[in-house]
């Protein structure tokens, strides 16, 4: 007979759920976890990974088209086939939900592909008429695209499911929001030949980072060809012989905009319906499941973690509170994760990279608190490394508090970015302050040593700027 009785059911196989159930067979745990679509939820499938496919794709096409410059001849020509590059990021996918799937094997979870419900009591409901108790549930439900009322979505508006999966490349592109997903999706479709225009509510494109990081970021885009409109809301849309008319308002005017297609990247909302929350004392918050950052909710043996969690809707902030709130359940200490320690990357070309506050909330943090700040900035035009590789375009800035030396934020704008900001999360971990940082040692020539060269530049002890 099926097992039905467990230590521990996850709810999401993403990478909060499926985390989870690792690490709590790892501590000896009896684990089920319910899935009801695909082992490694939106992150493998549909969001982290294959856009990163798709991302680097555009990067060895744009590789290819500069090779003259570096001596390398008769790659100049190089044509994308959009058909070829989905199909890679497809099976890039595919290879990792498999992946997922042999670690469950391997760490002795049992794993239901089903769609599950709280049923009271320590009891989960399964779509196939199964029922599962357990100790502890975690909800591990993740998070789906916000829908737009100006922009039903279908076959000409999309949201990142089918943007990842395009029939054939449009030739115009209204990308509607400029965070991360969306720059992303604006970056590769038009490294691959589309005309694309990015428009953002707020005043900026990549609004949750630092604003000399966005501003830079932005004018990499246009110099792209990417147009971009700030300040800019959607109103209604139409479809229209070959494509989608939109009305857009820009401080106060408005206007029409035709593309072919649409992709809409305007937030995300919780999966918190169709649980059974209803019959429980969880509380949902605009459309996350209130936690106390231990992954405990108001219902005891009730644990939520990663998107349906709320913000920062992040795959390795999912793990991390996988990671916190099974061992909390097994009794090993845990402190809540520290969302200034949570860096977050955007992969378009050129990438953004980021940790802790911004300068200017820093500056208002020390305002507040009567201290001051103090800011490095090193450009990678100063970094042989860089220069060797042709890509020497970018900024790093660090931000510390004056009095301390605590780090407290750090911004990187840079083809490399996303692996460069590791060093500063490893640094916020340790609590390291400005004077461990400048007398850590740096390969050369390496893009890292733009991090040191920030440390110093904060200082006024740059060595290279
Ligand atoms: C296009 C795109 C690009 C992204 N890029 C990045 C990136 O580069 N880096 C990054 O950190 N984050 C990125 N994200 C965000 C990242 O995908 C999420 O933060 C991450 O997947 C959250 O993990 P999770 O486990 O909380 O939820 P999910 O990955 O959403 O997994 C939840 C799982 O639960 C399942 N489920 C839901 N309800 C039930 C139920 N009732 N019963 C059974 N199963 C259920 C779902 O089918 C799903 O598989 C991206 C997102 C998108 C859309």
């Amino acid at each position: 007979m099926t097992k039905t009785s467990f230590d521990l059911v996850v709810v999401g196989g993403g990478p909060g759920g499926y985390v989870a159930a690792i690490r709590a067979a790892q501590l000896g745990l009896s684990t089920a976890l319910v899935e009801r679509a695909e082992l490694g939820g939106i992150c493998l499938n549909w969001g982290c990974i294959p856009t990163k496919a798709l991302l680097h794709s555009a990067t060895v096409l744009r590789a290819c088209r500069e090779a003259e410059q570096y001596g390398v001849t008769g790659a100049g020509a190089a044509q994308p086939d959009l058909a070829a590059m989905v199909a890679r990021s497809r099976k890039v996918a595919g290879r990792l939900g498999q992946g997922v799937a042999h670690l469950m094997k391997k760490n002795g979870v049992t794993v239901l592909a089903a769609s599950a419900r709280l049923a009271g009591g320590g009891r989960v409901a399964l779509d196939n008429g199964a029922t599962l108790s357990a100790r502890h549930i975690i909800l591990a439900t993740g998070a789906r695209a916000r829908d737009l009322p100006a922009l039903p979505l279908g076959e000409r508006i999309w949201a990142y499911r089918q943007a990842l999966t395009p029939p054939a490349l449009p030739k115009s592109l209204l990308v509607v929001g400029a965070g991360a997903i969306g720059a992303e999706f604006a970056s590769f479709y038009r490294a691959v030949g589309a005309e694309v225009t990015l428009i953002d509510m707020t005043a900026d494109i990549l609004p949750q980072e630092d604003a000399e990081i966005s501003a830079l970021a932005r004018k990499a885009f246009e110099k792209q060809g990417i147009r971009v409109l700030t300040q800019c809301a959607v109103k209604s849309s139409s479809l229209t012989a070959t494509g989608v008319k939109a009305v857009l308002e820009q401080q106060g005017k408005s206007f029409e905009l035709e593309a072919e297609r649409v992709i809409v990247a305007a937030g995300i909302v919780g999966n918190v319906e169709n649980l059974g929350l209803e019959q429980t004392r969880v509380k949902v918050e605009k459309t996350h499941i209130v936690t106390d950052g231990l992954g405990r909710t108001a219902e005891p043996g009730v644990y939520a973690i990663g998107d349906v969690a709320g913000a920062p809707w992040l795959a390795h902030k999912a793990s991390h509170e996988a990671v916190l709130c099974v061992e909390a359940i097994a009794g090993l200490p845990a402190h809540p994760l520290d969302p200034l320690r949570i860096p977050a990357c955007t992969y378009s070309h050129p990438q953004v990279a980021s940790i802790g506050m911004t300068e200017a909330r820093a500056r208002d943090h020390a305002k507040a608190t009567g201290g001051e700040i103090r800011v490095g900035k090193f450009t990678f035009a100063g970094n042989g490394k860089a220069i060797a590789m042709g890509e020497d375009q970018g900024l790093v800035k660090t931000v510390f508090d004056a009095k301390t030396g605590e780090l407290l934020g750090a911004h990187i704008i840079h083809p490399e970015a996303s692996e460069l900001i590791a060093g500063y999360g490893v640094a916020a971990s340790l609590e390291a302050t400005e004077e461990d940082l400048m007398h850590t040692v740096f390969a050369h020539p390496t893009l890292s040593e733009t991090l040191h060269e920030s440390v110093l530049a904060a200082f006024g002890r740059a060595l290279h700027g």
